[in-house]
Order: C-alpha cells, then sequence, then structure tokens
C-alpha cells in the first residue's frame, strides 16, 4: 500500500484521535474554542505517563533535582522583572481591506511592498506589539492595582522560589528545580492540532550552576534529552538539534539549542535547551530587594547562579508520540482474509493501556471468571483493560488501534479441558509482531513489568 501524504497522514491521526478518545476540540458542543482542546480517557492516560516519566528521569533517579509545582497566577512584579509584561510579544500587522490580524513575518514583502497573504491587498497597518499573556484581575475590583496574568511559562516561579527551595533542600551546586505545569500564551495563530496551543502544559528543569559550567552543562542537558526522547520511542534520526543563531537567541543567553521532530506537517521545536545566564535571578534580586545569592562554602564566595534549562511541552511530545506511533500494516481478520490494520506502535512506558485482558468466549462462565481473576493480579501493577465483547480479533484490533502493547487471552487451555499441562497459562500476544506465546499466569505479571519497564 503507497504511504499516504502527509497531509493525509495527519488527517488520519487527527482522525483517530477524536475515535477513540485521545484529543478532543474544547467546548466542542458550543462550537469549540480555537487553540483549546481537552484529552479524553486514553489521551490523559499517555499525557500522564509522559509526565511520570520525565519525573522520573529528571527528579527521581537522580540526587541533584528536586520538584516544586508552583502556582498559576502570580504577583505581577514576576512579569514585570522576567521581561515579560514588556516583551512577551509577537509584532503584528493589520489588513485594512479584509481585516485580517497577521503576524508581521507573515506578510508577504517580495519586493514590491507588504502585501497580505490572505486576501492579497496592500493596506498593511504598521507592526504593533501584541502581547502574548492573557490578562486577568485579581479580587473584586479591575483597576490597574489588581491586574496580573496566567503564566506563560512555568520558569519563573522556579526562579522565584530559588531562595526557599535552596534553604530547605540544602543542595549544592549544581542542582536543579523541576517542574510541571500549566502555561497560557494567547498565540495569534494556533495551529497544526495541538502543536500551537492557547493552553499547554510545559515541563521544566532550571539547572543553576556557577559560570563556568554553563556551556558543557548546555551540552550535557541537550544529550540527556535527546535520550529521553530516544527512551520513549522517538527516533534519534527523526530529532534535529537546532543551535539558535545570535540574533534569534535572547539577549541575555549564551547558548541556546531547539530539539525538533519531523512532525508531519514539517520539522518543529519540541523542546528548547537554553543557557540563560544569571539573568532571571538577577532580575528577580534587582526587583524584590531580595537576595538570590548562593553561599559557596568551599570558596567562601556569594553569587548569583547561572541556569541551564530544558524547557520541554507536554502537548507537542504527545502529538509527536502519536505522529511517530502512527502505522497502518496488513493483518488477517478472524477469516484469515487480510486486511488494514491501523496501529499505535507506542512504545511500552507510555502506552495509554499497557495490558488488555480477554475471555475467549464471553458465555463461557469459567473463562469469564478466570480473566477476571487475572485482571485482579495485574490492575495493582499496571494499567489493564478487560473486553469480552465481538470476536477475539475484532479485540485485539480495537487494542492495536489504541497501541496496547500486550493481550492476555484467557481459552479453554488455561481450564486444562484439553492438556493438563496447560492449566493456568495464557496466550500472551505482542502487539506489533501478532506473535502468541503460551505464559504461566503466575509469571505474567513479572514478565509484563520487565517488558514495559
Ligand atoms: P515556538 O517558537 O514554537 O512558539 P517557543 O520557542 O516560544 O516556541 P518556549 O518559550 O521555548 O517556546 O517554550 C518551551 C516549550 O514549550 C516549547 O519547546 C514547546 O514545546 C512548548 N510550547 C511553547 N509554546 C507552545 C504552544 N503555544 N503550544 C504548545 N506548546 C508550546
Amino acid at each position: 500500500m503507497s504511504a499516504p501524504s502527509d497531509s493525509q497522514r495527519m488527517e488520519k491521526i487527527v482522525s483517530l484521535c477524536k475515535r477513540r478518545g485521545f484529543i478532543f476540540q474544547s467546548s466542542e458542543i458550543y462550537g469549540g474554542l480555537n487553540g483549546l482542546w481537552d484529552y479524553g480517557p486514553l489521551g490523559v492516560e499517555l499525557k500522564r505517563n509522559l509526565k511520570d516519566y520525565w519525573w522520573r528521569v529528571m527528579v527521581h533517579e537522580r540526587d541533584d533535582v528536586v520538584g516544586m509545582d508552583g502556582s498559576i497566577l502570580m504577583n505581577r512584579a514576576v512579569w514585570k522583572a522576567s521581561g515579560h509584561e514588556d516583551t512577551f510579544s509577537d509584532p503584528m500587522v493589520d489588513c485594512r481591506s479584509c481585516k485580517a490580524r497577521l503576524r508581521a513575518d507573515q506578510v508577504i514583502d517580495k519586493g514590491k511592498g507588504r502585501q497580505c497573504p490572505v486576501c492579497g491587498g496592500k493596506d498593511l497597518t504598521e507592526p504593533r506589539s501584541f502581547n502574548l499573556m492573557f490578562k486577568t484581575y485579581v479580587g473584586a475590583t479591575e483597576d490597574e492595582s489588581s491586574i496580573t496574568y496566567l503564566r506563560p511559562e512555568t520558569a519563573q516561579a522556579i526562579f522565584v522560589q530559588f531562595k526557599n527551595i535552596l534553604d530547605v533542600s540544602r543542595k549544592k551546586l549544581p542542582f536543579g528545580i523541576a517542574q510541571i505545569g500549566k502555561a497560557f500564551r494567547n498565540e495569534i495563530n494556533p495551529r497544526n492540532f495541538t502543536f500551537r496551543s492557547r493552553e499547554f502544559e510545559q515541563m521544566e528543569l532550571e539547572y543553576f550552576c556557577r559560570a563556568e559550567e554553563g556551556m558543557k552543562l548546555l551540552e550535557y542537558w541537550k544529550e540527556e534529552r535527546l535520550k529521553f526522547y530516544e527512551n520513549i520511542g522517538i527516533p534519534r534520526s527523526k530529532l534535529h538539534v537546532l543551535t539558535v543563531s545570535d540574533d534569534e537567541r535572547a539577549f541575555y543567553s549564551k547558548g541556546t539549542y531547539d530539539i525538533e521532530y519531523d512532525f508531519p506537517f514539517g520539522r518543529q521545536e519540541l523542546e528548547g535547551v537554553a543557557y540563560r545566564t544569571d539573568y532571571d535571578l538577577s532580575q528577580h534580586q534587582k526587583a524584590s530587594g531580595k537576595s538570590l545569592e548562593y553561599f559557596d562554602e568551599e570558596r567562601k564566595q556569594k553569587f548569583i547562579p547561572h541556569v541551564v534549562e530544558p524547557s520541554a511541552g507536554v502537548d507537542r511530545t504527545v502529538l509527536a508520540l502519536i505522529c511517530e506511533a502512527y502505522s497502518e500494516d496488513q493483518a488477517p481478520d478472524d477469516k484469515g482474509k487480510m486486511e488494514t490494520r491501523i496501529v499505535l506502535r507506542f512504545h511500552p512506558r507510555i502506552a495509554p493501556v499497557k495490558c488488555a485482558v480477554f475471555p475467549l468466549l464471553k458465555n463461557k462462565e469459567q473463562l469469564v471468571a478466570k480473566a477476571k481473576e487475572i485482571v485482579d493480579l495485574l490492575r495493582p501493577n499496571l494499567f489493564v483493560f478487560y473486553d469480552e465483547s465481538g470476536a477475539i480479533g475484532r479485540r485485539y484490533r480495537r487494542q492495536d488501534e489504541i497501541g496496547t502493547p500486550f493481550g492476555v487471552t484467557v481459552d479453554f487451555e488455561t481450564l486444562g479441558e484439553k492438556d493438563s499441562a496447560l492449566r493456568d497459562t495464557v496466550t500472551l500476544r505482542e502487539r506489533d509482531s501478532m506473535k502468541q506465546e503460551r505464559v504461566a499466569i503466575k509469571d505474567l505479571v513479572t514478565l509484563l513489568i520487565s517488558r514495559i519497564a
């Protein structure tokens, strides 16, 4: 079968996401709201597995990183000091003919003057700043003194809690503070499904260090983050490291990499890894008047630490995982006729459901009872799904489509009816190869855990 073109592939992915309950349009019954999405029963599991794995690798498996969970609304002074209130904006141009609002870099200029890409009109306003932060008011009065913003990144909460966390964790440099949480940006042009949303989640680490370690740690974290993506099933060949050029980099950064992925709609950023120097802590120290210095006991020196920041998007990574996993192949149906099979080849580690359990027939009480016993056995260790309806081939196919890596079938051999040596064994089917093996029920938990890791 010929491979579908990339836009067809993307359409199929979007449709599967809705059909199987990964991702829905937010407020869909009211016509939706642009750039906002809801995760359904399977999407929420996938997202949670990704966040849990990030937390495990970035926090639990390390001695030098601690976590935190900051509030979404913070004192407006935070956004003034960080520079977001003045500079977190995209320059925008309005077309007076068709009223389109365009990002200045989308306006066509082929040497014959600026032109609207929507209507071709040439009556355009000068670029004006459009702040990407959502403004809101705290408390009963809506005036200048009650303004704040929904945070556009999680990082600032880490910077403003630096001192508290340093005091309580007693960490020595280099050490990091990690956080996963919502961020909001009033993007002008949300697009490519969840890729550019107005509400999204970030997984950020601020890794504090001495100035002289910054560049080396930038390289270190770039490599660690590439390994992370490989460990969740995104091959190195589809990942690209873009060195952000001097003129595109934030003025305070001494080096920034974008980790990009080949999405069906093109190569796009998954994560930024930036050496932000001591800019953020210095800004907050200046603005708050509170010391954010670190005291180096060995050298008897006080200084503001530098920081390297790997900042990843949860939603973009979920989308990359789905795009990477989506595949179509040929598999026999219940009558042995070949048919197209849709399969999400998720790494077992992040697959929403780890194992499906089926009694061969739903009207055989003993098969059903045994299958339910197996569900109870597995459930404390992994997320399992019980399904007794329809032909077994159909049931496998439904699980393939949502990326369940393992299927356990309880049949008459499990009951020892044909061969007593097979009593209390089941068929374990692997999603990608469709290979089946006979496994003792007592070995199932250990076996599955070792294959899911
Ligand atoms: P872009 O250039 O694509 O707008 P950015 O460079 O502004 O992204 P950062 O500020 O570095 O993004 O944010 C870190 C990460 O947060 C990004 O790599 C991305 O994964 C995620 N992210 C940023 N903006 C969005 C968005 N609008 N929707 C979904 N994820 C986002």
